[in-house]
C-alpha cells in the first residue's frame, strides 16, 4: 500500500481543518480501509468564541459523513477538556455519552460527534486518524492474532483487546496510556481496526498507510495475501428462483424487500466451497458490519430455518442488555447459494448495495485469515451488544416512516418521457426501485443512482423484453408492479384511408407487446410479496372514441378488454389489474403540435381552448396521471381490480 498524499492537491485545502479534509478523503478513496461511513478522523484545534475567549476543540467526524466526501462542516467543534474529563469516568451509559457529546459541541449546527470522539481527545497528537483496515482485521481474526499483530508492529503500537466502541473502548485505552508508552504511533483495535496519530495531517495519514502496508507486507510473506481465484463459473440466472426466496425474505422480514444478484465471480465461487458453513458462520469481520450483514449469512435457501436461528439467538442474548430491546427483523441480509452465487438483501437498493460492498470486502478477510492459520471472528455475545446498541436502537425508533411501496420493484414501459417518465418519478418517490424501458437510449442515464435501472428496450421484441426481465429480477430480486405505458398514436387517417401496415404496427405496439409482457411477468407478480399489480394506460378513447384514430382507439379498447380478463384470471394468483383512461395529456411524447393543431381544428376549436375541453376546466399533465397510477398500484387500492379509472378533467361523454 502507498500513500496518495500529493503536495498540489494538499496546496488546495487551507489550515489544519482543510488538511484534514483531505487526509480523510485520501483514506475514504480506499475501499480497503473504510467502507460507506466506516473510519473517523479527528484533529485538536483552538478556537475563539463570541465573548473572544480561546477554546481548545476537537473536530471529530460527524455521524452521517462519509470520509470519501466529507466537507469541514463534516466536522463537529467539539471542548477537548470536556472530552479529557469524561474519559476518567468509571461509567457512562451510551445515552448519556451521546448527550454529553452534544452539550459539548459548540455548533448546534453541527452533526452528532462520532461515538469514538473520547477516544480521540486522548490520545497525544494533534491529528488522529481511525480505519477498520481489511490487511489488519485478517491479522487480528486469528487464533494467534495477537501474536501476529506483535510480530508486526513491535513496541510501535499498542495492542488493545477487544470492547465495546464508544466509551468503554476510551477509558480501556485511556487507562493503558496512563503506563508508559512514550514511543508509540498507533493503536491495534483488536478485531476492529487501527488508530494512528501525528503533528501534522500527512504524518498520521502516513502511518496509517504504513501500518496497513506492514500488515499487508507480513501476509504476504507468509503465502496469506494473494488469494488465488480457481473457479470462474458465473452465478445461474433463475428469475424464479430468486423470486421466490425474495418472496421468503420479505415474509421473514415483515415488508417487502430488495434482493440483490452479486455477479461477482470470486464471491460465486465461494459460495460453491465445500467448508463453507465453517467458514462463514462464525461471524462477521468485524462488529462494524452486523447492522448491515446480520451476524452471518444464510447458506442456501431455507429462510424461515434461518430466521428461526435468528429468533434463538436473540432469545439467548436479549438479558444483557438492561432495557428491553426491540428485535430486528430475522431475515438474512447476505445469502451464499451454489447455484445462485452471493445475494444480498435490504430494506432499499442502497441497504442491499451496501451489505454487497461489505461481503465482497469480508470473503478476503476470512481467506486471508484462513491461510494465516484460520479465521476465527468475535464471540456472538460481543456481536449481539454491538447490534443491538442503544445508539442502533435509538436509530430505529426514530427512523422516518417507510414510503408506501418502500421495498417493492415495479417496471414502467415507455417511461423516457410523458406518462411514463413521471410514473418513475412518482414510484421512486415512494420508495420503489423501477424497471425503466424505452427504445431511446436516453432511458440508460436518465435517473442517477442504483434505484432505476434504465434499459434500452423495444418493447416489441420479446428476447429484449425477456432480457431485461431477467436483469431487473438481477437488480432487485422479483417484481411486484407492472405499468403498461408504451404507445404510439399515429396522425389521423379515416377508416376508408386506413394503410394496412400502420394498422399492423399500432397493434403490434399498442396491443401484442403489452400481452406479451403480461404473460412474461405473471410468474414474477405471483410471488410479489403484497401480491403483483398492474396498471394499464388505456385512454379516453376506450369509452368515447373520436373520429380519424381507428388504429389507436380500437388497440388500446382491446388491450383494456385483455386487462379486464387478467383482473377475472389473475385474481386467485392475488394480482390487482386496473385500467386508467387519460384523455388530453399535451406534455407526452405521442403529442406534437402538428398533432395536437390537427385534433384541435377536428373539434373546432382553437388550441388552448381544446387543452381545457373538459368538465372541470383543467388542463391534464402527466404527472397528474402518475399520480392516479401510483395510488392505484398503492394500498389504497388493495381491494380494487378490475376497474377502468378517468383522469380526464371529467368528459361529458364518459360521464
Ligand atoms: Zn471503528
Amino acid at each position: 500500500m502507498q500513500s496518495l498524499w500529493d503536495d498540489r492537491e494538499a496546496a488546495q485545502y487551507d489550515g489544519d481543518l482543510g488538511l484534514r479534509v483531505y487526509t480523510s478523503r485520501l483514506l475514504g478513496r480506499d475501499p480497503g480501509l473504510v467502507l460507506h461511513g466506516g473510519g473517523n478522523t479527528s484533529v485538536k484545534a483552538t478556537r475563539r468564541d463570541i465573548t473572544g475567549e480561546e477554546i481548545d476543540v476537537l473536530y471529530i467526524k460527524g455521524s452521517g459523513w462519509d470520509l470519501t466526501t466529507i466537507e469541514p462542516q463534516g466536522f463537529a467543534p467539539v471542548r477537548l477538556q470536556r472530552l479529557i474529563a469524561l474519559s476518567g469516568l468509571d461509567e457512562l451509559s451510551d445515552d448519556q455519552m451521546a448527550a454529553e457529546l452534544r452539550v459539548a459541541t459548540l455548533d448546534p449546527a453541527a452533526p452528532s460527534p462520532s461515538v469514538e470522539a473520547i477516544l480521540h481527545a486522548i490520545l497525544p497528537a494533534r491529528f488522529v486518524d481511525h480505519t477498520h483496515a481489511d490487511a489488519l482485521i485478517s491479522l487480528t481474526n486469528t487464533p494467534a492474532g495477537e501474536e501476529h499483530v506483535r510480530d508486526v508492529y513491535g513496541d510501535d503500537a499498542l495492542i488493545v483487546p477487544y470492547v465495546m466502541p464508544g466509551f468503554a473502548l476510551a477509558r480501556l485505552v485511556a487507562r493503558m496510556l496512563s503506563g508508559n508508552h512514550g514511543g508509540i504511533s498507533g493503536l491495534v483495535l483488536m478485531n476492529h481496526g487501527l488508530v494512528t496519530f501525528g503533528d501534522t495531517a500527512r504524518e498520521s495519514y502516513e502511518r496509517m498507510v504504513e501500518f496497513v502496508d506492514r500488515a499487508e507486507r507480513y501476509l504476504g510473506g507468509r503465502g496469506a495475501w494473494w488469494i488465488p481465484s480457481n473457479e470462474t463459473r458465473p452465478p445461474a440466472e433463475d428469475r424464479i428462483a430468486l423470486s421466490e426466496l425474495r418472496l421468503a425474505v420479505s415474509r421473514a422480514a415483515g415488508t417487502p424487500m430488495i434482493l440483490r444478484s452479486c455477479l461477482d465471480q470470486q464471491a460465486a465461487s465461494f459460495a460453491r466451497r465445500p467448508d463453507l458453513a465453517s467458514l462463514t458462520q462464525q461471524g462477521p469481520a468485524t462488529p462494524d458490519h452486523v447492522i448491515r450483514t446480520k451476524r452471518i449469512p444464510l447458506l442456501g435457501r431455507d429462510v424461515e430455518a434461518y430466521a428461526e436461528t435468528y429468533r434463538a439467538y436473540f432469545e439467548r442474548h436479549r438479558a444483557r442488555l438492561a432495557s428491553d430491546p426491540v428485535m430486528l427483523d430475522p431475515a438474512p441480509r447476505v445469502i451464499l447459494d451454489t447455484e445462485l452465487g452471493l445475494l444480498t438483501a435490504g430494506k432499499s437498493v442502497r441497504e442491499a448495495m451496501i451489505a454487497a460492498d461489505i461481503y465482497l470486502r469480508t470473503i478476503p478477510i476470512i481467506l486471508r485469515s484462513e491461510a494465516l492459520g484460520g479465521y476465527r471472528a468475535l464471540p456472538e455475545s460481543e456481536i449481539f451488544d454491538v447490534e443491538y446498541w442503544s445508539l442502533e436502537q435509538a436509530k430505529l425508533r426514530n427512523a422516518r416512516r417507510p414510503g408506501l411501496l418502500q421495498g417493492e420493484v415495479a417496471l414502467v414501459t415507455g417511461a423516457a418521457s410523458g406518462i411514463g417518465r413521471a410514473c418513475v418519478d412518482a414510484l421512486r418517490e415512494r420508495g420503489a426501485a423501477v424497471i425503466a424501458l424505452d427504445v431511446d437510449p436516453a432511458i440508460e442515464a436518465m435517473w442517477p443512482g442504483e434505484e432505476v435501472l434504465g434499459l434500452t428496450c423495444d418493447v416489441t421484441d420479446d428476447a429484449a423484453v425477456d432480457d431485461a426481465l431477467g436483469q431487473g429480477v438481477a437488480a432487485y430480486g422479483g417484481l411486484d408492479m407492472l405499468i403498461l405505458n408504451a404507445g404510439i398514436f399515429p396522425s389521423g387517417a379515416s377508416i376508408a384511408g386506413l394503410d394496412a401496415s400502420e394498422w399492423d404496427t399500432v397493434m403490434r405496439v399498442n396491443l401484442d407487446a403489452n400481452v406479451s409482457l403480461m404473460r412474461l411477468a405473471h410468474p414474477l407478480l405471483c410471488m410479489a410479496p403484497r401480491g403483483g399489480r398492474v396498471c394499464v394506460i388505456g385512454s379516453k378513447n376506450v369509452p368515447a372514441p373520436g373520429p380519424g384514430a381507428a388504429a389507436y382507439s380500437a388497440s388500446k379498447a382491446a388491450l383494456t378488454q385483455v386487462a379486464r380478463v387478467a383482473a377475472l384470471e389473475w385474481g386467485r394468483d392475488g394480482i390487482r389489474v386496473n385500467v386508467l383512461h387519460p384523455n388530453a395529456v399535451f406534455d407526452t411524447g405521442i403529442w406534437t403540435d402538428e398533432i395536437l393543431a390537427d385534433r384541435a381544428a377536428r373539434y373546432g376549436m382553437g388550441v388552448e381552448e381544446y387543452k381545457r375541453n373538459n368538465v372541470l376546466g383543467v388542463t391534464v399533465s402527466s404527472r397528474d396521471v402518475a399520480e392516479v397510477a401510483a395510488a392505484v398500484l398503492g394500498p389504497a387500492f388493495a381491494k380494487t381490480t378490475g376497474a377502468q379509472i378517468p383522469v380526464d378533467g371529467g368528459n361529458e361523454r364518459v360521464i
